[in-house]
């Protein structure tokens, strides 16, 4: 048997698996595959969200930077990110609290249940405030302020649509501390490349310094995916390697793909990209 993806009407993600769960939620139509090659996998709308085994690709990278950059990231807000792949790996850090704001409680729930590697306990940590809500109301009605904020959604379709609007930015802008930073995916540098543009355009009137990031996930096709860290004071590159190197060493992080030298390495950007991200 075989999934295939439908993010693209040109081309397929194909992998050869079974489902072995499906279920329509309040919100979407969820699947769980298991997959010969990636292990298990979270679809979302026949879209792919995870898969087992390079999700960790994925995850260390919306989150070292960032929690890594920030002189005292105390308070991280996270958005959707309900497989909790992204939690697990904020609570690898010296945080006092994690609130994570999921539109959909069910995702929280099966991922826990047929993906548990991922959450790996982190919904029962105390440090975690879960608010079952729709990310954009949260960030525009909060009255708390945040360090760090990771937004973890799917591509920009659906329910997913508001968390890439010029007010979502603004809005994120108002509850980050002064030396606050966010970061979020912008889909594949060559078969999404609007997304990158896009972004990198509104968030530039928002935020002083605003950084495109690489990494190649497997699992989301076409060469190198990317991401976008906004930046209240700190411009991210200008950060001396050695303060990185030190903040990496003194956490003990246990991580599979992270490091110092990918941290700067993945803000380097080939020239198409260049174009893309002024
Ligand atoms: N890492 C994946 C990716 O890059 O495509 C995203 C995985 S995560 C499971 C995405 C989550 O965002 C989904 O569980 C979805 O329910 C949630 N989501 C979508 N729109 C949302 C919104 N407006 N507010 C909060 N969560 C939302």
């Amino acid at each position: 048997m075989w999934y295939y993806e439908a993010l693209f009407n040109d081309v397929r993600l194909a992998l050869e698996g079974k489902l072995i769960y499906g279920e329509k939620t309040p919100y979407q139509n969820l699947q769980i595959y298991q997959t010969s090659r990636l292990g298990k996998i979270l679809v979302l709308d026949k879209m792919t969200q995870t898969a087992e085994k390079d999700e960790f690709i994925y995850h260390e990278m919306v989150t070292h930077p960032l929690l890594l950059t920030h002189p005292r990231p105390e308070k991280v807000l996270i958005i959707g990110a309900g497989d909790g792949g992204v939690l697990r790996e904020v609570l690898k850090h010296d945080v006092k609290q994690a609130y994570l704001v999921e539109i959909d409680e069910r995702v929280i729930n099966l991922s826990i249940k047929y993906l548990p590697s991922l959450s790996k306990g982190a919904f029962s940590d105390k440090r975690t405030r879960l608010i079952i809500a729709d990310g954009a109301q949260f960030i525009r009605q909060t009255r708390e302020k945040f360090d760090v904020v990771i937004i973890d959604s799917p591509d920009p379709v659906g329910m997913a649509k508001v968390l890439f609007t010029r007010n979502f930015y603004v809005n994120i802008f108002s509850i980050l501390g002064s030396s606050g930073m966010m970061i979020r995916q912008t889909g594949s540098t060559m078969f999404q490349p609007n997304e990158l543009q896009e972004n990198y355009r509104i968030m530039k009137k928002i935020f002083p310094f605003v950084t495109p990031q690489l990494a190649a996930v497997p699992t989301y096709i076409g060469g190198f995916f990317s991401f976008i860290i906004g930046s209240k004071k700190i411009n991210p590159p200008d950060v001396p390697y050695k303060l990185i190197a030190k903040r990496y060493a003194k956490s003990r992080l246990n991580t599979k793909y992270y490091n110092p030298d990918i941290h700067f390495a993945s803000m380097k950007l080939p020239n198409y990209l260049r174009r893309v991200a002024q």
